[in-house]
Parts: structure tokens; C-alpha cells; sequence
């Protein structure tokens, strides 16, 4: 059953030697001992013995059927009755040809007639009746995942605990690998598609075991399982993401890896499955650091994760969310003055107080939530833009941000179109922020969706730039109005003069290219007169205001608007 394990970790099957004569358990020993391990028992009882403590790992019995105590026929009848043991194949040694009928009726597989042939015709009966038993057993199920050709789910689980049991002080690592989004990669790139890249990951992974001595599987869906020896766990993310870069790169997707070192064997193993999993999912969206080691707090996370997934409903139903507005000031023509606002979700939950966005926005566009999060975002924003411009008399434009599964989803732009005209809104009072990773896929469809949104008058915000992934000369190709630095560099700007020249360089870079630059997260006043100085058009940050309610925000329309 375990050939392959059999090879990998050099296990060598057990074969039990059942006969009162000495003479004959040295001479069945010294033949089936070239190929097997062997176990021996002088008679029926002994042997009964034997085989329970090694039932899950014997692969076959040869049984003298004439002995004193108890004899071959009665074993025969014992074993067939256990359900645990009846699948053993028992080969029946005799001389008497009556009896071999007698004994293939009572559940025996095959006979060898003493006195003993060449060693070599009862090897070969041997190894055919262990692999027609191994056959059978395996008939109703098959062990291969049929995508990628890894096992499936429960044989792996089952070839665990085969590892399990004949090491069981091995370090072992388990491994889980999932994608991030895989979902919206199926819808907007086709199965086929989603596919190619579980067929690329599986391959990967058979490598790596094969090498590394261990199993995988494809779990379900895009879930892949390792069960390794424990060392560089980790390489398997590299060598994973090496092959599929450029394609999931493109797609928006990656990977993310979870690692259990040198998992606890006393947890049984869907246990120890479980904790590769959490790891994994702890970096769900993080495309910074898409590796995780497993620790027993994120037991905690992920059972947050699974909360708040659920609360979802019925807290888009009680209006739960809020939004929340925060300045962006214009500081570059005399006294700052107000040009815009950004609205950022907010979660009043009633048990959980709080909750930012940072912790439940990775989780919904996870599992493509975030959708209906967004569309109901928008409206809000579309609306309090529309009560202020009926307040004030003019349009305080308002961004909202636009995660990268709204935009290449269909009917995304004539969306947005429907929701400022619902709300009695032209679209310049509108602005879209889109994350800069979500830039790194430069197909033809995003520049084609973002163009649009600009002739019908929206502006294009690329938020968090210089936060990784995009490379400048995309820039160019890309038509966005306005770059909003990463708050990374505004962290350190006064304290680090790489930060401040970097901060520079892009500001060099967006006037060429006629772009308005935004930096947030700006703090203080060191912070503020470096950006002003630099040349940064607008800053955002709690140096002005923290996001605010709506009625709060009103304090710095009538502060900061500019009559
Ligand atoms: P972001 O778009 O980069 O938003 C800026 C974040 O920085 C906000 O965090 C804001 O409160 C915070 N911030 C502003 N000024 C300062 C400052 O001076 N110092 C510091 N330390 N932080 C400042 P928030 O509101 O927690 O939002 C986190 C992220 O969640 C946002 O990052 C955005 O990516 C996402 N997000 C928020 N609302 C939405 C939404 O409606 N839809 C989607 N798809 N994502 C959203
Ligand atoms: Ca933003
Ligand atoms: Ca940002």
C-alpha cells in the first residue's frame, strides 16, 4: 500500500513467518528477508499476538497450517473475523493439497507447497499477493488528486500516520499553501486559468517532497498540504512563487505559505494541519511578508476572522458601518486650505466596539466580501458629498477606495456612474483611490477601465505609492492623476534623508509626468514643513485631523474652505 512512502523514507514492508519448525522459520527467514522485514511466531497464538501490535503495518502472513497450540486453520478463522485484520493476505504454507482448498476457502490468498521451492518463485507469489491486496484495498477510493496529481485529502492524511508510526520521533514540518483571492482570479481569468496555476503549484511541491522526504497534497480548492521533514520548510515558498511570479503577479494574486515546525506529534494530525492553516491565513493579503510561522495566538485571529465574516450581514443591514472623513489640505498657495476629503469605513460593531478597517477589510477581500462592502461605501460617500454641496453651495470632492476585484469586474465604471448620478453628483466631486499593488497588473483591461473612468471626468488617486510593487516606468503607461505617497516614507522623513530624497525623486517624477502629489499620514509640524518645502501639493494626516464623522468634519469646511 505504502510504495511510495516505501521508497522515500526506505520502509521496508513486513512480512510475518508462522511455523512450529525452526529449521523452516530460518529458511522462510532468510529468503523473505531479502526483500522484507520479517516477523516470526512458533504457533497460532503467538502469531495472533504479533499481528495485533503490527496490524496496521503488516503486510502479509505465511502460515503453517499443522502446529501445536493453536494451528493455522483456526488463526485463519480468528483473522477473518477481525475487521481490522482481515485485509492482511495470508498465504497458506503446506504439504497437503487438500488442504489448500480448504484454506483459500476460509479467507486465505494464495498457498506455497513444501517442501520449499526456489527462493525466487516464492518471492515473486509473495510480492504478487502483497500488491493484489494492495489493489484491492485501494479500488474504492483513488489516491490521486486529479488536477495536480498530488494525493488527495484523506489518503494523505492516511500516509501521515503510516509516517507517523514508523518515525515517531522524526522532526516533521507540516506546510500549507493557499492563494490569495484565488476566487477572483477564477472569475476573471477562468478556471482554466485557475487551473494552470494549481497544476504549476502541485508539480512544485512534488519536487520538493520527493526530495525533501515528505508527502503533499491538494487538500481542496487551492489548499496544498506538506507533510516534510523538518529543515528549510521555507524554500518551498520560494521555489513555488519562482515558477508562478509572473503569472499570478498578473493576476493579483500570490501565494501565502504557513509553516508548523517541527509540529507537536501528540496532536493528532488534522490538528496539526489546523496550525499550518492559521499561519497561513495570518498573512492572508499581506504581499509584504506572505510566510508565516505558526504561535498559538493566532488561534485567536483567526477565530476573529470567522466572527466577523459571519456578523456581516446583519450589520450591513443595521447600518453598523460608518463613514468617516478625514481632510486633505491644500498647502502649497498661501494659507492651507481644504481640496478634498477621504472616506474611510468604519466599523461600529456592537459587541466587538470599534473595529478598523485594517483588520477586517484583508479578511472580506479575502473571500471577495468586499464587494458589497464597497458598493455600499460608495453610495454613502456619494451621498454626503451631495448633502454638503445643497449645504455650502459647492462640491467638497470626496475619494473612496476601490479595491482591484471591484475595478476589473464588469460593469464596474457605468457602477460608479449610476451611484453619482443617483445621488445628484457630477463625477469631478468624485475621486477613486486605488492601491498601487493593484497597478501591478498592467493588462490592457485596467488601463482600458481607468481610461474610461477619466473621460467621463473621475480622477484616478494611486494610493500607497512606493509601497512595493510598482515600478515607475508603469507610471507612464498608466494614467492616474494623483500619486499619494506611502506613509512609510512620510514616517521617517525627518529623521532619514533617504526617506526625504525618495520623497523627492517622486515628486520630481509626478511633475514630468503633470501629477498632483499627496503625501498622508502626516503627523507634525516637522513633517509638514519638509513636505511643503519638497513641493507635496496636498497632505493628509492627523497633523490636520483624524478621520471624523461627518457632523465633525463640518468644523473644517467652515475652518479650511476656500471661499
Ligand atoms: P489607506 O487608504 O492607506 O488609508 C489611510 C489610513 O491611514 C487610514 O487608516 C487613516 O486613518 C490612516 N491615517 C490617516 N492619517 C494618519 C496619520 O497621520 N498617522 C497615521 N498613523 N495614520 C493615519 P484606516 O482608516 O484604518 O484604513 C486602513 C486601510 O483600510 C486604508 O488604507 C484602506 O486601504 C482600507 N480602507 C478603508 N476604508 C476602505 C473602504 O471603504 N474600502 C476599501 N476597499 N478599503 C478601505
Ligand atoms: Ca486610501
Ligand atoms: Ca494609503
Amino acid at each position: 500500500m505504502y510504495e511510495l512512502l516505501e521508497s522515500r523514507f526506505s520502509l521496508k514492508k513486513k512480512v510475518l513467518v508462522v511455523d512450529d519448525e525452526e529449521i523452516n522459520r530460518i529458511m522462510l527467514t532468510s529468503i523473505v528477508g531479502q526483500e522484507y522485514e520479517v516477523l516470526t511466531a512458533c504457533n497460532g497464538k503467538e502469531a495472533w499476538d504479533v499481528i495485533n501490535s503490527n496490524k496496521d503495518t503488516l503486510s502479509l502472513v505465511l502460515l503453517d497450517l499443522l502446529m501445536p497450540e493453536l494451528d493455522g486453520y483456526e488463526l485463519l478463522s480468528m483473522m477473518q473475523k477481525d475487521l481490522d485484520i482481515n485485509k492482511i493476505p495470508v498465504i497458506v504454507l503446506t504439504a497437503d493439497t487438500t488442504a489448500e482448498v480448504k484454506s483459500l476457502n476460509m479467507g486465505a490468498s494464495d498457498f506455497i507447497p513444501k517442501p520449499y521451492d526456489v527462493p525466487e518463485v516464492i518471492l515473486a507469489r509473495i510480492k504478487k499477493t502483497i500488491k493484489l491486496s494492495e489493489n484491492t484495498s485501494i479500488l474504492s477510493a483513488t489516491q490521486y488528486d486529479v488536477l495536480t496529481g498530488l494525493f488527495n485529502r484523506e489518503f494523505f492524511i492516511e500516509y501521515a500516520g503510516v509516517i507517523d508510526q514508523y518515525y515517531p520521533d522524526a522532526d516533521m514540518d507540516v506546510i500549507a499553501v493557499n492563494f490569495n483571492r484565488f476566487h477572483s482570479i477564477n472569475e476573471l481569468y477562468g478556471r482554466k486559468f485557475g487551473d494552470e496555476l494549481l497544476n504549476i503549484t502541485g508539480a512544485v511541491i512534488k519536487a520538493f517532497v520527493s526530495d525533501k522526504r515528505g508527502i503533499g497534497c491538494r487538500y481542496g480548492a487551492d489548499l496544498f498540504y506538506v507533510y516534510v521533514s523538518h529543515g528549510n520548510s521555507i524554500d518551498l515558498y520560494k521555489e513555488i512563487s519562482a515558477k508562478l511570479q509572473d503569472k499570478i503577479e498578473n493576476a493579483g494574486s500570490r501565494i501565502r505559505v504557513g509553516i508548523y515546525p517541527v509540529a507537536d506529534r501528540t496532536l493528532e494530525i488534522n490538528k496539526r494541519l489546523d496550525c499550518a492553516l492559521l499561519a497561513c491565513n495570518s498573512v492572508r493579503g499581506n504581499y509584504r511578508e506572505p510566510v508565516a510561522f505558526y504561535n498559538s495566538r493566532m488561534h485567536e485571529e483567526e477565530a476573529f476572522a470567522e466572527r466577523i465574516m459571519n456578523d456581516l450581514d446583519r450589520a450591513l443591514a443595521e447600518k453598523q458601518f460608518v463613514v468617516y472623513y478625514q481632510p486633505k489640505l491644500a498647502i502649497q498657495n498661501g494659507d492651507p486650505y481644504l481640496s478634498s476629503a477621504e472616506a474611510l469605513i468604519r466599523w461600529e460593531h456592537p459587541e466587538l466596539g470599534m473595529v478598523s478597517p485594517g483588520r477586517f477589510i484583508p479578511v472580506f477581500e479575502e473571500n471577495g466580501l468586499i464587494k458589497r462592502l464597497d458598493r455600499y461605501m460608495w453610495k454613502e460617500a456619494a451621498r454626503q458629498v451631495s448633502i454638503w454641496k445643497d449645504k455650502y453651495g459647492a462640491t467638497i470632492p470626496v475619494s473612496v477606495n476601490v479595491s482591484r476585484i471591484d475595478m476589473l469586474e464588469d460593469g464596474f465604471t457605468s457602477e460608479i456612474l449610476d451611484v453619482c448620478e443617483e445621488a445628484g453628483i457630477s463625477p469631478e466631486g468624485y475621486m477613486l483611490e486605488v492601491t498601487e499593488s493593484a497597478y501591478t497588473d498592467n493588462s490592457a483591461k485596467l488601463i482600458e477601465i481607468v481610461e474610461s473612468l477619466r473621460n467621463l471626468g473621475f480622477k484616478i488617486e494611486m494610493d500607497d505609492f512606493g509601497s512595493g510593487y510598482s515600478s515607475l516606468n508603469m507610471l507612464s503607461e498608466m494614467p492616474v492623476d494623483i500619486l499619494k505617497l506611502d506613509m512609510k516614507f512620510i514616517r521617517n522623513i525627518h529623521t532619514s534623508s533617504k526617506d526625504l530624497r525618495m520623497v523627492e525623486l517622486v515628486i520630481d517624477i509626478a511633475r514630468y509626468l503633470e501629477l498632483t502629489v499627496v503625501a498622508e499620514g502626516v503627523e507634525n509640524k516637522e513633517q509638514f514643513d519638509l513636505l511643503k518645502d519638497a513641493g507635496v501639493d496636498v497632505i493628509q494626516g492627523y497633523y490636520f485631523s483624524k478621520p471624523v464623522p461627518p457632523q465633525e468634519f463640518e468644523t473644517f469646511i467652515d475652518k479650511y474652505r476656500r471661499v
